[in-house]
């Protein structure tokens, strides 16, 4: 850790508050959070373990976005559509089974019961340590103090962690009936007979693929050439069959050019002359930061339309204020808050901390199928290594238990040639599990030949992981050499 980011001590700090109290405490906490989703509260419980007093704001529920409306939702969402395509499939399995129907307050019980139970668990947390939270809309009015409601609480450091909302195309604006946003969608008390989706990355996959599981007649616009367009290549092409395969349909490489209601539903038109009709419209076209009036500027962090610039210790140029999660121009992922949080918690407690490698990072879209990777793209490996790069492709066709799931997909490889590999891109269901091994290989940067000596579990996907290694390495077993 440099010299710029000194961590205090212990001493002469308050420590006297009570659980949940709401009043403003006397003396300064040693860090004022304000916002309580995964990199707020993810700072709160670090902080608190380390022993340093904390004070959590948050204006609505702790767990934020990913807890509420993001993560945990979609994911119940998704797995109410795996069974009803496991109902509907079941023939192929040699199981008479049939899909009777959806019931939405069914689906929606279920996935708000995941949610509650989550929610107590984490409040229960907050309380065990000992925050003190505090609930209000917070405003930063110095570089050490956030008001909530007329009361004033210092801290000796600030973290900035108000995360993001659903942005909308110009022109467009959400009704929240016929365009609605990922939150509204989660909402819905019906399943709509067709969608059009704006937006073809992981949010509007995600959805796209649950929705046609519940039987919607889907539609994805994207205005760049792939669905997933920050994955590789390959991986949006092979999630591209899938959908053709499903019957999601997708129009790539167009921009919106207006949405209008109709008399049964909304008619969006592309600048290439298309149009399309629906019942709904989700606008999933990403998420900007939320920063806008909570002061900010005004107290002199640094900041780039919207987001709050941080070093790679997730410090502003302010030293008393540092910022994580979606508030500042880092991977858009819960997890990537948790470990911000983490990070900055540890720093002021003055641990020794490492900046965080952003391309080790796991990413998983959970559609059907899943695509998950970490890594370095083909196209960002060639950026840095020139043609010194080899990559293997092993198809999901050859691993046992892929054929027992009836999935298909790949594992592709990217390495240094003569080096570590680089890059892990996979697509079939259920790969997000695969990542978390994928993220070993890439992070300790094993060479192809050690992993290779690694005996896989047979028949699992993750020997799909092993096999891509033992042909990366020369030595392939259940692949064409
Ligand atoms: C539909 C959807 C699906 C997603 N799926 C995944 C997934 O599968 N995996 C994944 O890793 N990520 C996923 N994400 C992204 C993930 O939810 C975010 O990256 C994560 O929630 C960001 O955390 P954060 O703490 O920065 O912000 P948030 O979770 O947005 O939390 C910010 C908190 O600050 C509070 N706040 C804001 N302003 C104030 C104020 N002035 N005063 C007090 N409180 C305030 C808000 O109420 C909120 O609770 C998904 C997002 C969406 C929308």
């Amino acid at each position: 850790m440099g010299a710029d980011h000194p961590p205090f001590g212990r001493a002469g700090h308050s420590t006297d508050f009570e659980e949940h109290v709401v009043s403003a405490p006397t003396s300064p906490a040693d860090l004022v959070i304000l916002g309580g989703g995964s990199g707020g509260y993810a700072a709160a419980l670090r902080a608190a373990e380390l022993g340093l007093s904390v004070v959590l704001i948050e204006k609505d529920k702790v767990g934020g976005t990913c807890l509420h409306r993001g993560c945990i939702p979609t994911k119940a969402l998704l797995h109410s559509g795996e069974i009803a395509d496991q109902a509907r499939e079941g023939e192929q399995f040699g199981v008479k089974t049939s899909l009777a129907g959806i019931d939405m307050d069914g689906v929606n019980a279920y996935k708000d019961g995941v949610v509650s139970r989550l929610y107590k668990g984490l409040q229960g947390l907050i309380k065990s340590r000992k925050i003190t939270y505090v609930e209000g809309e917070g405003r930063l009015v110095s570089p050490t103090a956030v008001s909530v409601g007329g009361r004033t609480y210092e801290g000796r450091h600030v973290l900035l962690a108000t995360g993001s909302y659903s942005r909308s195309i110009p022109g467009v604006e959400l009704d929240g009936v016929r365009v609605i946003d990922s939150e509204q969608a989660l909402g819905l008390d019906r399943v709509p007979t067709s969608a059009i989706i704006l937006g073809g990355g992981v949010i509007g996959c995600e959805f796209a693929s649950a929705w046609k599981s519940f039987g919607v007649d889907v539609t994805i616009i994207e205005g760049l050439k792939h669905l997933v367009p920050l994955e590789d290549e390959s991986s949006s092409k092979l999630l591209e069959r899938a959908f053709r395969r499903r019957k999601i349909n997708f129009e790539l490489g167009n921009l919106v050019s207006s949405v209008q209601h109709t008399e049964n539903g909304v008619k969006v038109s592309l600048q290439n002359g298309k149009e399309f009709e629906a019942e709904i419209v989700l606008v999933a076209v990403g998420r900007g930061p939320v920063s806008q009036g909570l002061g900010y500027e005004e107290a002199g962090v640094a900041m780039d339309r919207g987001y709050v610039l941080v070093d790679e210790y997730c410090q502003t140029n302010v030293p008393t204020v540092s910022a994580v999660g979606d508030l500042i121009p880092t991977l858009q992922l819960a997890h990537v808050g948790f470990g911000e949080g983490i990070l900055v918690a540890e720093r002021l407690a003055g641990l020794p901390v490492v900046p965080i490698d952003y391309a080790g990072v796991p990413r998983v879209t959970y559609s059907e199928p899943e695509v998950a990777s970490v890594g370095l793209t083909e196209v960002q490996a060639r950026e840095q290594y020139g043609d010194d790069v080899e990559t293997l492709t092993y198809d999901l066709g050859g691993n046992g238990r892929s054929q027992i799931l009836k999935t298909q997909g790949a594992v592709k490889l990217i390495r240094q040639k003569d080096g570590p590999v680089v890059g892990v891109h996979m697509v079939g269901s259920r790969v997000g599990e695969l990542v978390a091994e994928a993220q070993l290989i890439f992070n300790w940067e094993a060479l192809p030949d050690e992993v290779a000596a690694l005996i896989h579990p047979h028949p699992t996907q993750s020997e799909a992981l092993g096999e891509a290694h033992l042909a990366l390495a020369g030595k392939p077993l259940h692949a064409h050499s």
